[in-house]
């Protein structure tokens, strides 16, 4: 069968496909598809004014690619798995956006600054959750957009300062720096300048 390289390559292996009872095309076509939400989150990088560093390390971040400690430890190289803005857990992808008790406290600031009242998800639920209240091109979902990218750069920026610099901003500072960010890039739209009007104070 030619196309038993394509289908490892999505985890079926050829005994599966050949003699599986339950073999559906549905989950076949899912699995060689890849990862559907990945695609969708791909959305919040297009119209996004934050900055391109911003968009660059939010890219990485929806990928799964950036060199996190627990990537690190299994390309064997040695280092302490902890995370160094809680210095408690290990850290991942996913505890960094926003499971980290310090990142949490960050985007929750900033949701609430947004006028957004919810609880922080899971990084794929988080997703989720902006690629289906986020999308639009008004000025709600633009600022949303952007204010997600900052974060999760001064996230990752933050955290390579207490790595490789010993530095370390409180989280009222990041969040200040985020939002004064967001106004200086936002502001140059007329419709996003409108709302950042009602949205001039700090949390
Ligand atoms: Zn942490």
């Amino acid at each position: 069968m030619k196309a038993h390289k394509y289908l490892e390559a999505a985890g079926i292996s050829q005994a599966d496909f050949l003699q599986g009872p339950t073999f559906s095309i549905r989950k076949t076509y899912n699995k060689l598809r890849g990862d559907f939400p990945k695609v969708q989150s791909r959305k919040m990088l297009c119209n996004n004014q934050g900055c391109p560093r911003w968009i660059f390390i939010h890219y990485l971040a929806i990928y799964g690619r950036l060199a996190t400690k627990d990537r690190l430890i299994k390309w064997s190289i040695n280092c302490n798995p902890t995370c160094p803005l809680c210095e408690n857990w290990p850290e991942s992808n996913n505890h960094l956006f926003f499971q980290c008790p310090v990142t949490h406290e960050v985007w929750e600031k900033i949701l609430t600054w947004q006028g957004i009242q919810r609880q922080i998800y899971t990084w794929d639920q988080e997703q989720r959750w902006a690629n289906k209240h986020a999308h639009g091109n008004n000025a709600r979902a633009e600022i949303y957009r952007m204010a997600l990218s900052g974060c999760i750069y001064y996230t990752w920026k933050e955290r390579n300062m207490r790595v490789f610099q010993q530095k370390k901003k409180t989280t009222a500072v990041l969040v200040k720096q985020i939002i004064q960010d967001i106004h200086t890039k936002g502001e140059k739209k007329p419709r996003n300048a409108k709302r950042l009007r009602e949205l001039n104070f700090y949390p």
